[in-house]
């Protein structure tokens, strides 16, 4: 994992550790748009120095996949830049990042340091299901497609270069992660949505991992429609949902997470079922 990868016209992936993230680069003509800022504002800075690799140009944009930490907490370290998020990013900052960020300060968890010098910079520019920037003339769309990973992932797609960055919608190097604020039962609905949007030769940039295709986006989507199909199964048969996660023998993704995607999807269906995601257009 080193270096800029240029994965369409244009458009870069470079892998960082920890949690093999993606950070993409599309570059227009006078500037650069930087998508996800890391964990932390060193790992940010780490970012811009790496951004030297790909020319003069000045970062004109930065875009918030979603709010979770590990594409969120460098943004502090792009103060003056617009930065671009979901609308509800700012919500879900407050329920979940900001406690998560001061139980970790709160007890000295490492790297320390680093945990100590974040300081929470929400997207300075909130958009709606539907955005368009314009980077050095190149058309760049913000799509938000629904409720799943979180309700605040925001998918880019650049026409020009075929070229889609999906943040944690699709996972590519671990199973597709159910943590804070996620929402099982919509995920597949979703990410169906995005696949219906792809074509064959499009290239498509997990938050994690390599870059995939289509027909890895449809997989992935059956994948997370069984663990939705599985959960609404012992729900109506009345399954507690201690013991949902045990229950009816393997799972489709094995992993932690699950125990998550079984309690908020308990969840939604007490509270009567997820409602459908807004397809209004702002
Ligand atoms: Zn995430």
């Amino acid at each position: 994992m080193s270096g800029w990868a240029e994965v369409a016209d244009g458009v870069f992936q470079r892998r960082y550790d920890p949690l093999d993230i993606s950070v993409c680069v599309v570059r227009g003509s006078d500037g650069l748009l930087v998508v996800d800022t890391r964990s932390s504002p060193r790992q940010a800075d780490e970012i811009r120095t790496d951004l030297r690799a790909l020319g003069p140009l000045p970062v004109t944009a930065v875009v918030n996949t979603h709010a979770h930490f590990d594409h969120s907490f460098g943004n502090q370290s792009f103060v003056g830049v617009p930065i671009y998020g979901h609308e509800r990013v700012p919500a879900h900052l407050d329920a979940y990042e900001r406690p998560m960020l001061a139980a970790w300060v709160a007890r000295g968890e490492e790297p320390a340091e680093e945990w100590a010098e974040v300081v929470i910079t929400p997207p300075t520019v909130l958009v709606g299901d539907h955005h368009r920037l314009l980077v050095g003339g190149r058309v760049v769309e913000l799509l938000h497609l629904g409720r799943g990973h979180t309700d605040n992932d925001i998918v880019l797609h650049v026409p020009d270069a075929s070229a889609w960055l999906v943040g944690d919608l699709v996972e590519e190097s671990g199973p597709p992660m159910y943590g804070s604020g996620c929402f099982p039962l919509e995920w597949p609905g979703t990410c169906a949505e995005l696949a219906g949007r792809l074509t064959a030769s499009d290239v498509v940039v997990p938050g994690h991992g390599r870059p995939v295709d289509r027909s890895f986006v449809v997989g992935q989507q059956a994948e997370l429609a069984q663990v939705a199909s599985r959960i609404a199964d012992l729900y109506a048969a009345g399954v507690p949902v201690e013991e949902a996660r045990r229950a009816g023998g393997a799972w489709p993704l094995e992993q932690d997470g699950l125990d998550l995607a079984v309690a908020a999807g308990y969840a939604a269906l007490d509270a009567g079922g997820e409602p459908q995601p807004s397809t209004s257009s702002t």
